[in-house]
């Protein structure tokens, strides 16, 4: 299976009233074990890098490992660029084969986040490249990127008439989610996935998915969310198995690194696995297939 790019992906998912998970990669072990869950679920999966993994990773590594995991893959695969404010970073990544890229101008006023979007969008499309589209922040700081506040929050109709007028392929609205884990019950806003839908067949993305409940999920697909961003779910099935298992080291006295990553992959596998299934994104391969 060669690469998948990202827009088809959610807009079959947003036809077939499904999502496509995206998922924040940490390294190449969650790497594997995300392609991994997307391969028993047979399902598409997007693999999501936050800045802060490119910089530490490298560019030209991530993008070679990530077409190096979609090429052995045996459902589509697409390589995604999470909330990035920083235009170099952006030009890196569509030079390194990044399928798609989320250009957030959250931080800025309108009218410059109306023209940056815009210039994002026609240097990424020159190079086949889909763009997310992220005006209002989403609330809460993920690696690095992000505030606690809603610095700025539009209308529907204002969402709608930027996506159209700077050609962003999707986009990421305020819809009462958060990254990171929710202190209190969040309010949801599927009503504003409805709205948009009613006023344009642009496909929004739900950010902040980590503890919504499957009748969260449904509701946002149902009005029309193609795509589930997942991160902090996998980092706390990641580092709370690496503890458990260097807890049992310490009692043992045995430190095999092998066997951490054993353990690691399969809770990181499962943990997406289960994401894929309340998605509704799980045998749409084999479907298309056949
Ligand atoms: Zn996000």
């Amino acid at each position: 299976m060669t690469r998948a790019n990202t827009l088809d992906l959610v807009r079959e998912a947003r036809a077939g009233r499904y999502a496509v998970p995206a998922v924040n990669i940490a390294d190449e072990l969650s790497m594997r074990a995300v392609v991994a869950a997307a391969e028993r679920a047979q399902s598409p999966v997007i693999l999501q890098t936050s800045v802060k993994t490119v910089k530490f990773m490298g560019v030209e590594a991530l993008g070679r490992m990530a077409r190096l995991a979609a090429d052995r893959a045996s459902v589509p695969v697409a390589l995604h660029l999470d909330h990035c404010p920083d235009r170099s970073v952006i030009t890196d990544c569509i030079a390194h084969g990044w399928d798609s890229v989320l250009f957030d101008a959250s931080d800025r006023p309108l009218d410059v986040a109306r023209k940056e979007t815009a210039e994002v969008v026609a240097e990424a499309h020159a190079a086949g490249v889909t763009v997310e589209s992220e005006i209002e922040n989403i609330i809460g700081v993920e690696d690095g990127v992000g505030s606690d506040e809603a610095i700025h929050s539009y209308t529907v109709e204002q969402l709608v008439e930027v996506a159209r007028e700077t050609g962003a392929d999707m986009i990421a609205p305020q819809l009462g989610t958060a990254h990171g884990l929710y202190k209190a019950t969040p309010e949801l806003r599927v009503d504003r996935v409805r709205d948009i839908a009613a006023l344009s067949d642009v496909p929004v993305v739900l950010h902040g998915g980590t503890g919504l409940s499957a009748e969260d999920f449904h509701a946002f697909i149902d009005a029309g969310v193609g795509k589930i961003n997942i991160s902090t779910s996998l980092k706390l099935a990641y580092m709370k198995t690496a503890k458990a298992h260097l807890d049992e080291c310490e009692r043992t006295g045995k430190w095999e690194p092998v066997k951490l990553f054993e353990q690691v992959f399969a809770a990181v596998e499962q943990d997406i696995y289960e994401h894929i299934e309340l998605f509704r994104s799980a045998g749409t391969v084999q479907e298309v297939a056949a």
